[in-house]
């Protein structure tokens, strides 16, 4: 008998009593042969759904190759994969590693470098309210999630917070000590805050005007999940520095921090990693790569991204809700806190959603989702809302 003893893990978030065994596309199995219809996908992490026939022939093929050569020699996955990023990025280097908020960590101490370089010693990074960048502890001090700051005292200096979507606040919080802007091109685990057009550009504009580097984190956004390889190709800027994570693996676990050739200023020593750049997970990266770069790939994304935008902003107006979001990230905000009863009554009927507040649900189906997949899910999510409304005595 398997074991089913929860006790033994450290506890991090409230889990139902169920243990996933297999992964296909857009569904999830438990152990006991319940299907599920999986929207959050390892949290926008399935860019090709789970265990994907691109990743699990790449895993197979680089398994019996090479899986680490020590970050002492080169290996041809991880120049591959570097061409293949920088090349569609139109950025300069690129540095792997296998988390977020790794890449973010080495996002800036490009930043702190490059200020100490070109800025006269200028070490700070304003980030935004409500971010989610990691949680190492820098990455923590770099977030803006609220009740975070009270977890692990003393928190990591040198980061400085304003509201997001707010560049008058962005420019009131430089001074000589900033080194960087770093926001995510909309805001994931804040809920999927797409902030108003012009944003982005107007950040650049900011970063420009003030010699500071533009430090996109794209480990949510990126890799097709908005309908563009990267968020800000949708606004017609080029950060600085770039991360990406999640989909880039598609479930492997691989990350990535691009520069650009002005901001690209760590040398010999000031960066490593035991498994930086390891030829299994870049393997699967560049296999990805080459299956969601594909225009017609990403053609799909957006006609099933309005696919699913149009049947939540339906949702929305029956229910007094709000729908938003671009590409294949949206969200559903609710106008009363009903979102986990929401989840759970979902979870019930095999669906999987994630409650990203109280009252915003998340939606980050399989690139590759299906309109009947689409249809499934809101037929069910609607039930869901109907009957939580009235068991709640209260409309959403
Ligand atoms: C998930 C996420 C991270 C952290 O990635 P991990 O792989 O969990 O470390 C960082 N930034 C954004 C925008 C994310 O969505």
């Amino acid at each position: 008998m398997p074991s089913r003893s929860f006790s033994r893990l450290i506890p991090i978030t409230p889990r139902p009593d169920v243990v996933m065994v297999r992964g296909d596309g857009s569904y999830l199995w438990d152990d006991r042969g319940k299907r599920y219809l999986d929207f959050i996908q390892g949290w926008a992490v399935g860019a090709l759904g789970h265990c994907a026939v691109e990743v699990r022939q790449a895993l197979n093929a680089q398994a019996a190759q090479l899986l680490t050569p020590s970050p002492a020699y080169h290996n041809r996955p991880q120049l591959e994969l570097a061409e293949r990023l920088t090349r569609a990025s139109r950025l300069h280097q690129a540095h792997f590693a296998s988390t977020g908020a790794e890449a973010n960590e080495v996002a800036v101490k490009i930043a702190r470098k490059w200020g100490r370089l070109h800025r006269r010693g200028a070490f700070e990074v304003v980030t935004t309210h409500a971010a989610f960048h990691g949680r190492t502890l820098a990455m923590m001090a770099a977030s803006g999630k609220p009740g975070w700051d009270a977890l692990f005292p003393p928190n990591m200096p040198g980061f400085r917070r304003v509201p997001y979507g707010d560049n008058a606040a962005m420019r009131a919080a430089i001074g000589a000590h900033t080194a960087a802007l770093m926001v995510e091109p909309i805001q994931g685990e804040g809920g999927v805050v797409v902030p108003e057009r012009g944003y982005l550009s107007e950040l650049r504009q900011l970063a420009d005007e003030h010699d500071l580097l533009l430090i996109l984190d794209e480990v949510q956004t990126g890799m097709g999940r908005t309908g563009t390889l990267f968020a800000f190709e949708q606004e017609g800027v080029l950060p600085d520095v770039l991360t990406l994570g999640k989909g880039l693996g598609s479930g492997v676990p691989v990350s990535a921090v691009i520069a650009s050739e002005r901001a690209s200023c760590l040398e010999v020593g000031d960066q490593g990693g035991t498994y930086n750049g390891n030829p299994l997970t870049a393997a699967v990266a560049c296999a990805v790569f080459d299956t969601l770069s594909k225009p017609e790939f990403l053609a799909g994304v957006l006609e099933r991204g309005a696919e699913l935008g149009a049947g939540l902003t339906k949702l929305a107006h029956r229910f007094g809700a709000e729908a938003r979001g671009r590409g294949l990230l949206w969200a559903l905000e609710l106008s009363s806190p009903l979102a986990e009863a929401i989840r759970d009554c979902c979870f019930e009927r095999g669906v999987l959603l994630n409650a990203a507040r109280p009252n915003i649900l998340r939606f980050m189906p399989s690139l590759r989702v299906r309109s009947a997949e689409i249809e499934a899910m809101l037929n069910v999510l609607t039930a869901a809302i109907a009957e939580e409304s009235s068991t709640s005595h209260a409309s959403p």
